[in-house]
């Protein structure tokens, strides 16, 4: 049983708590661990599931236009992690992938898609990064032409999560407006746009649907510009202000599990005329994985409370970022380590949280981007007030 003292903390309201316990329950009755052969299946049926279970209407804006919850967001985020990293995915990037028509669409685009993706009949994709621009997404090199009122859209996208089975894709490309990041521009492509293309499938340690997609000659209509033209990389930035932070969540869940397992494994395995966690070397690690977890707890939240007061959280969602998923790193190498042999074997639990964990340090910012973006931060704040 995971610690649940958190949920007392002050960055809740009594409806998160309750939340939580709901989603608990649910998750445990239809999406505890299993083994998915055929991953594209799998996701698709836990969408069409979370968004049965009504939990989906938790990562999009009300249809009158409601404010995202981010505390609700992290906290399905890190039960789902806790409880299968697929479903994690799965609502994550219903998210993710419609969070900038949350954020920006007009109202015609938001009845269009966000009723869908809440009930889980139209999977969001979020497709940003380039072959040659994904730390530094300014050089993107995607490009839309206005042509009347229609853009043509040609170039790549890789890296796309939810890529080959995504009904549509937010999609950034450069209008050319200006030079870098302010000549960007935010569209929704639907996958069966013609020109559009799924060229290849990416296989990863942690599998979920991955793509790279194409775009050739690919006309779609002006009315599916999400916000102003040469405005995109302000909506990709503030839609990844709240999923951000979320990934911390989600690092926070699998961290949480992997304790809970050495917890169970430490009590029980017997060697040397004692147990486990018996040992003094034991205990210390026990003690260090549960307070780097608590610590990243802290600032995880800390971020999501202020996104929810309508304050920004660039400095403090990088900060929770890249605490939550360095954490979570070492806190399930620990516990893997404690398994001994059985650490490695396949499809255990703890070795799927080594395999899932990974890719959190790299995407939606790597660990040294977060350092860049809380760093400019700081220095923007010390030369402010010394100006
Ligand atoms: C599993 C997975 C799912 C993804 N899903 C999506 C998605 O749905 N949509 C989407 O648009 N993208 C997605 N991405 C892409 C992801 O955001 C990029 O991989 C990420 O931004 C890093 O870009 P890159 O892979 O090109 O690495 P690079 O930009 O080449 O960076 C390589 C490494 O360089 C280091 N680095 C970067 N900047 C600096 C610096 N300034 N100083 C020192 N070191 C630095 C970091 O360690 C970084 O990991 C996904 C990636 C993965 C792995």
């Amino acid at each position: 049983m995971s610690d649940k003292t958190y949920l007392e903390w002050p960055f809740f309201d009594a409806r998160h708590a309750q939340l939580e316990r709901e989603l608990d329950a649910w998750a445990s009755r239809h999406v505890s661990q299993q083994h998915e052969a055929d991953v594209d299946a799998a996701c698709r049926q836990l969408v069409r599931q979370l968004g049965e279970g009504g939990w989906l209407h938790h990562a999009i804006a009300g249809a009158e236009g409601g404010s995202i919850d981010t505390r609700a967001i992290c906290l399905i985020r890190e039960t789902l992690a806790r409880h299968n990293g697929l479903a994690d995915f799965a609502f994550a990037m219903q998210g993710l992938g419609s969070g900038a028509i949350s954020l920006h669409g007009t109202a015609a685009q938001r009845d269009a898609y966000l009723p869908r993706v809440a009930r889980g009949e139209a999977i969001a994709a979020f497709a940003l990064s380039e072959p040659q621009a994904g730390s530094d997404v300014a050089a993107m090199q995607c490009a839309a032409v206005q042509d009347g009122d229609h853009y043509v859209l040609n170039g790549e996208k890789t890296w796309i999560s939810n890529g080959g089975i995504a009904d549509f894709y937010v999609v950034f490309a450069r209008t050319g407006e200006q030079p870098g990041a302010r000549g960007i521009t935010a569209f929704i492509i639907d996958a069966d746009t013609p020109g559009f293309e799924i060229a290849e499938r990416i296989q990863v340690i942690a599998p979920h649907p991955l793509a790279r997609l194409v775009f050739r000659d690919c006309r779609i209509p002006a009315t599916q510009r999400i916000g102003e033209a040469g405005q995109g990389f302000k909506v990709a930035m503030s839609t990844l202000d709240v999923f951000r932070t979320s990934v911390a969540a989600a690092a926070l869940g699998f961290a949480r599990r992997a304790l809970d397992e050495a917890l169970a494994h430490a009590t029980q395995r017997k060697m040397f005329g004692q147990v486990l966690s018996d040992f003094q070397m034991t205990q210390a690690k026990l003690a260090q994985m549960a307070t780097g977890i608590d610590a990243a707890a802290l600032l995880t939240y800390r971020a999501a409370w202020q996104r929810d007061q309508g304050r920004n959280v660039t400095k403090e969602a990088a900060m929770a970022k890249m605490t939550a998923t360095e954490t979570a790193q070492q806190v399930i190498d620990a516990a893997l380590q404690m398994f001994g042999g059985l650490g490695v074997v396949s499809e255990q639990p703890v070795e799927r949280l080594y395999r899932e964990i990974r890719a959190l340090r790299i995407y939606e910012g790597a660990t040294e981007v977060q350092q860049l973006i809380i760093a400019r931060e700081l220095l923007r704040a010390a030369t402010t007030k010394e100006a």
